[in-house]
């Protein structure tokens, strides 16, 4: 399949349209996996959003966050509020973004392996470097996780109410950033993508193999898929379990932001494949598999991947490898979310990576 140039080319335009502010290094680099893709007999890329920037510690939510403050400063806001797990990436990479627009940071976040208030460790450390607002929510024993989610939304809005009702603007964002506007970002990330490979004379890839969680990278993937033509089958694997509704809800999402383009909806939930088998126990609960991917792509290719998330992506793409579930000779660009500063947080979280 070679790429449709006036797709790619009317996209770009599209998205010009949309405000951005830039915080990040992009295009991302991307490049072969010389070693593993002689070891599995595929040909394996990687598409690094871990080096987005704009610190050390990159992540795939810098691309959704370019949208989504450029959204903040047109509404006027002066705090941004957003939700996530202690070791959220995306509230860590929020707090960054808003250090360097001068927006001020307020995070509420959902302890779900408990942090330890003298030891801070991880995102966790990083947001208090930051000098953002945070707030943890603890975890009642017995409570289901949409009860804490519930809590901890809640105590966002009762801020929020107090920072208006003093006169500051507030900018609220969701877990992951998942909102239509965020999303553009990765219709933009997969443009990117297919200009990097027609630039490097490589066709579409067959697959496109990512971690998912709030879902609002893949939807950004597939209306970016769906708005150049692009053919590859797009694979994630979840982070954490997913209800029935995940792929109506991604779809939807995909939608809305193809909205924002000014384009028709093109994208289904049909087309939304999504893997729970690699999950394991839960979010942030490392597996054997996960544990194990970490150390196979650090020690054939020097590259770090992080527990709660492409660690388990991984585990699901070698497995759909060695079965042929994949099949050999194919050419695969896993997405390289971030996160591995995850390798640095609570040995709950960690796993027994080393040995
Ligand atoms: C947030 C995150 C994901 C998942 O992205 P969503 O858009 O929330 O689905 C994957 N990998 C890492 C490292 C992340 O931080």
């Amino acid at each position: 399949m070679s790429m449709d140039k006036q797709k790619l080319g009317d996209a770009l335009e599209r998205l010009a349209r949309v405000p951005r502010e830039r915080l990040g290094f992009f295009p991302t680099p991307f490049h072969r996996l010389k070693n593993l893709s002689e070891e599995f007999g595929v040909e394996l890329y990687l598409k690094r959003d871990d080096l987005t920037g704009p610190a050390t510690f990159g992540g795939n939510k810098v691309r959704k966050i370019e949208f989504l403050i450029a959204d903040a400063k047109r509404s006027g806001a002066e705090y941004v509020i957003t939700h996530g797990a202690t070791q959220s990436n995306h509230a860590m990479l929020t707090a960054a973004c808003c250090a360097c627009t001068g927006l001020k940071p307020v995070l509420f976040l959902n302890a779900i392996v408990p942090p330890s208030e003298n030891d801070l460790r991880a995102n966790l450390l990083l947001d208090h470097i930051l000098g953002a607002e945070v707030h943890i929510i603890p975890a009642s024993p017995g409570e289901k996780s949409g009860d804490a989610d519930r809590r901890r939304e809640e105590a966002a809005k009762a801020r929020i109410r107090e920072l208006e009702s003093k006169g500051h603007r507030c900018y609220e964002i969701p877990v992951g950033g998942a909102s239509p506007i965020g999303t553009l970002g990765f219709v933009s990330g997969y443009i990117e993508l297919m200009e990097q490979l027609s630039s490097s004379g490589l066709d579409d890839p067959d697959y496109v193999v990512h971690a998912s969680g709030s879902g609002g990278t893949l939807a950004g993937l597939l209306a970016g898929r769906a708005l150049t033509g692009s053919k590859a089958t797009i694979l994630s694997f979840a982070s954490g379990p997913k209800g029935s509704e995940y792929a109506d809800h991604v779809a939807a999402l995909a939608n809305r932001a193809l909205a924002l383009l000014g384009c028709e909806p093109l994208v289904t939930s049909r087309d939304v494949k999504v893997d729970t088998d690699f999950v394991g126990e839960g979010y942030e609960i490392p597996t054997e598999a996960s544990t194990s991917a970490i150390k196979l792509f650090a020690r054939r290719e020097g590259i770090f991947f992080d527990p709660v998330y492409t660690a388990k992506a991984l585990a699901g793409l070698v497995e759909y490898i060695r079965s042929g579930r994949i099949p050999g000779g194919s050419r695969v660009v896993f997405w390289h979310t971030g996160g591995a500063t995850a390798l640095f947080a609570e040995k709950a979280m960690v796993g027994r990576v080393y040995s």
